[in-house]
């Protein structure tokens, strides 16, 4: 792959983030590494369409994303969907950044635990008309892959850059086994997350899942 020419490449990473944790950051930076994207933008959802009300308000999730990201100029917070309000479809996001970067190929990047359940998502045809999707392989997940979506899996990451969208490549990431629902009880038990979190936001969520 010419990485001179990843520029064209945008990488998106949608999540909950209740709350951002070195799981999150350290495999998202593999992705970027692997394919020398310029950027990634990281977007807390407003409301998740496939699980549970989040712990935090959506502008506190985004608070703490922006905070940890400060000093990464590559990754950058994202505020879309918290501004779009009512349930966030990954495919009105994809086609917003469509129309705010439209020479970019946008890559949709996802954990293995995600990819399992693609085709449950809203409009998931549409997203592949849009974006390529990047697959994180996640610890303690097995690699399966879904048979509707295995013949746009490719190895050849140039393929990313000949088409717009509809491309799926697994990358090898960093395995850490952390979760948010874990770091939060980990706060609920008072254990200290250090090392699992970024430290610039630590006690910021002691204070906002505590209290
Ligand atoms: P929760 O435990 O609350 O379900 P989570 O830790 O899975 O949260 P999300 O914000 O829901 O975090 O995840 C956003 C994206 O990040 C998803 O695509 C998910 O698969 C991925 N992801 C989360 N944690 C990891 C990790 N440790 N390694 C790789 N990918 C991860």
């Amino acid at each position: 792959m010419d990485i001179s020419v990843t520029d064209k490449l945008l990488g998106v990473f949608g999540g909950t983030f209740d709350p951002l944790h070195i799981g999150h950051l350290r495999t998202v930076l593999d992705v970027q590494q692997a394919l020398a994207l310029q950027q990634i933008r990281m977007l807390p959802n407003y409301i998740p369409a496939h699980r549970q009300k989040p712990v935090l308000e959506a502008q506190q999730r985004y608070f703490l994303l922006q905070k940890a990201l400060k000093e990464t100029p590559g990754l950058v917070a994202d505020d879309r969907e918290i501004r779009r309000q009512g349930i966030s479809y990954m495919v009105d996001t994809l086609a917003d950044l469509k129309q705010q970067f439209p020479q970019k190929h946008l890559c949709l990047i996802v954990g293995g635990d995600a990819y399992r359940d693609f085709c449950k998502w809203h409009q998931w045809q549409d997203i592949l008309q849009l974006a390529h999707l990047l697959v994180m392989k996640r610890a303690g997940l097995a690699n399966q892959q879904n048979k509707e979506l295995q013949q746009r899996v490719t190895t050849d990451k140039n393929r990313l850059l000949s088409v717009a969208a509809g491309n799926i490549v697994f990358l090898d990431v960093c395995q850490l086994e952390i979760s948010s629902t874990r770091i939060r009880e980990m706060i609920r038990q008072k254990q200290s997350v250090q090392f699992l979190v970024p430290e610039i936001i630590r006690s910021d969520l002691q204070t906002l899942y505590e209290g």
